[in-house]
């Protein structure tokens, strides 16, 4: 769906400044943490938007981000295989 929204436009900016925007948008995501309804946002706004630049990004650099992420976390956790991960926490 981003692709076809925004694929054309996301290809001619590039990786490089498609990835400085994902970056930007994650920004948004922590001032609403940090500032709360006075950032003039919310959860679901900034992380729409996150989404929505890190699938842009995904389409950019070619990567199908749900075959990718059922690749890598379709089983469960990818480093001891389990559902709940029962890794230590970090
Ligand atoms: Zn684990």
């Amino acid at each position: 769906m981003l692709d076809r929204i925004y694929g054309e436009r996301d290809r001619k900016r590039g990786p490089e400044r498609t990835l400085l925007w994902l970056v930007s948008e994650v920004g948004e995501v922590s001032e609403v943490l940090i500032k709360g309804k006075s950032s003039g946002s919310s959860y679901e706004v900034e992380l729409a938007d996150a989404l929505a630049w890190l699938l842009s990004f995904a389409n950019v650099v070619g990567v199908d981000v749900e075959e990718a992420f059922l690749k890598r976390y379709g089983s469960g956790c990818p480093r001891c295989g389990s559902i709940p991960c029962i890794c230590p926490e970090r």
